[in-house]
């Protein structure tokens, strides 16, 4: 049946649905970008707490700022902003209709949005806008001159940022005498919070700086540890929820069924209960991101690039590839872990195991192009301050350098068979241009300050980059990991 609120009977006789009434929910959260991570995480905690009758005051109102957004906009809105969400472990598949977001704001319309933003019963603003999104640079530093926070700075009534929008909305409270509402990242980011306190201060100060030093002093930006993996939806997986489940569901999603967060209770304006259904509050987030960002998001992103030079599709198809898994193995137990600090009640070794088991779910059909996105805004998150810490510590770091070579190698455009691959990053053209140069002259590739930082200037660093460059080009993918694996790289 077509999914709607008038149909959800009739789902149930093959997925699960909501045990609250949809009427009975208010809306106590602004989100931005409604993509997939959202309405497997914060939407389905949301959807399970209000399952045990509670917090009925904390439904979800969408939001986002790019013509995507309105376009995901027109698809939920058709279904009453419901989602199917499919969660699969390695041999379990469930899937469940969510109702938590009860509305989308007019997407481009910032005279709509900051009106919602400024309603007394809002209380958190939420986002999920990629690492992308937040306009920073390598060092972390939110970037004041980028152009699209340089016009909100220059408008500040008629903003198109999902930041000039929140100064906005905070300002328009702070002029109907209300209290702010808690700003609250769920980006794979370190130190998510504090990032995006950088980046609504940033804002605020090109156009009022005394309202961006009360923005410091008076908003709550709270880290947060989020992950769940969830990978893009297709016209698989919209066929497959139809032929299964019997349902017609314009924009489903399919995640794993593992699923974490850790966020610092700082929500001065009041948040719900989630420790009621799993989410774990602690004092200071940090170990817990170090953690997962080096561990799972560094895994990916060391996975990725000879996955794709071996024309592997399914990131479980690369766990299943030995060579790629004792490389992931070694790289983690060798080179990342070593230097992440203690987590509190966590034994690094079994998460790694736990990640392990995670990557090679078969079900949840994740990608090899979709981990292979995006890195000039991954790598310098993920794998990067691993390579940097090593360094500061005088250790070796012969995997973290083959993790940056082999990224290099694939921005060379031809897989070792041959095959043609197909970049998806804003920086593709300038890694392209110096990935070719760089098959000759390796430091080509270690130009963007943006991107290495500090770690190009290591003599060290450029030495392993270089040797392990080299014999990826004169030796090709597996025999250099099987080189690296023996310790002769
Ligand atoms: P998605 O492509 O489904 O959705 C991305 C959302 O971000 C869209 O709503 C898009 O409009 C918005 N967006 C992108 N760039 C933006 C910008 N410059 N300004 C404003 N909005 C922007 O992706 P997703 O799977 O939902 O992942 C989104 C983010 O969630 C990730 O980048 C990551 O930080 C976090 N996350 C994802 C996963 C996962 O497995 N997918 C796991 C943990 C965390």
């Amino acid at each position: 049946c077509k999914l709607s609120l008038a149909t959800l009977q009739q789902a149930a006789a093959k997925v699960a649905i909501p045990a609250y009434d949809r009427k009975s929910l208010s809306a106590g959260i602004v989100h931005f970008g409604v993509g997939n991570f959202h309405r497997a995480h914060q939407a389905i905690y949301l959807d399970d707490l209000f399952n045990t009758g509670e917090a009925h005051d904390w439904a979800i109102i969408g939001a986002g700022v790019l013509p995507s957004d309105a376009a995901m906009r027109e698809k939920l809105a058709a279904q009453d902003f419901l989602t199917t969400v499919v969660e699969q472990d390695n041999n379990r598949t469930a899937a469940r209709v969510t109702a938590p977001m009860i509305d989308i704001l007019p997407v481009g319309d910032a005279r709509a949005i900051i009106a919602k933003l400024a309603d007394p019963t809002i209380r958190i603003v939420s986002m999920t806008i990629t690492e992308g999104g937040y306009f920073i640079d390598a060092s972390g530093k939110f970037n004041p001159a980028h152009p699209a926070i340089v016009a909100d700075g220059q408008n500040p009534d008629a903003p198109k940022t999902v930041f000039g929008l929140i100064v906005a909305g905070l300002k328009a409270r702070r002029a109907a005498g209300l209290p702010p509402f808690t700003v609250m990242s769920c980006d794979n980011i370190p130190h998510n919070g504090g990032v995006t306190k950088a980046a609504v201060v940033g804002t605020a100060k090109l156009s009022d700086p005394a309202f961006a030093d009360w923005i410091a002093a008076n908003v709550a930006f709270p880290n947060g540890m989020v992950d769940r993996i969830t990978p893009a939806t297709g016209a698989r997986e919209i066929d497959l929820l139809k032929d299964v489940f019997d349902i017609e569901d314009n924009w489903p999603v399919y995640c794993e069924e593992f699923k974490q967060w850790v966020l610092e209770d700082n929500f001065p304006a009041g948040r719900p209960p989630l420790e009621k259904v799993g989410v774990t509050f602690v004092p200071d987030v940090t170990p817990y991101e170090h953690m997962k960002i080096r561990i799972l998001n560094g895994g990916h992103a060391a996975i990725a690039y000879p996955a794709a030079l071996m024309d592997i599709h399914f990131v479980h198809e690369a766990m299943e590839e030995p060579l790629i898994r004792a490389f992931l193995a070694k790289l983690e137990n060798d080179e990342i872990i070593p230097v992440i600090p203690p987590v509190p009640n966590t034994v690094l070794a079994d998460y790694f195991k736990l990640i392990e088991h995670r990557f090679a779910n078969p079900k949840i059909a994740d990608t090899i192009p979709r981990l292979a996105q995006d890195g000039s805004n991954r790598q310098p998150k993920f794998i990067l301050p691993s390579t940097a810490d090593r360094l500061r510590r005088g250790e070796d770091i012969v995997g973290l350098s083959l993790v940056s070579a082999l990224w290099c190698r694939y921005f060379a455009g031809k897989s070792d068979s041959g095959k043609e691959i197909v970049f998806n990053d804003a920086s593709a053209d300038r890694l392209h241009e110096a990935a070719l140069k760089a098959k000759d002259d390796p430091n080509a590739f270690l130009v963007f300050d943006d991107i290495f930082g500090d770690v190009a200037k290591s003599d060290l660093f450029r030495k392993r980059f270089a040797h392990a460059l080299k014999t990826l080009w004169e030796k090709g993918t597996r025999v250099t990991l099987q080189l690296y694996l023996d310790n002769k790289l």
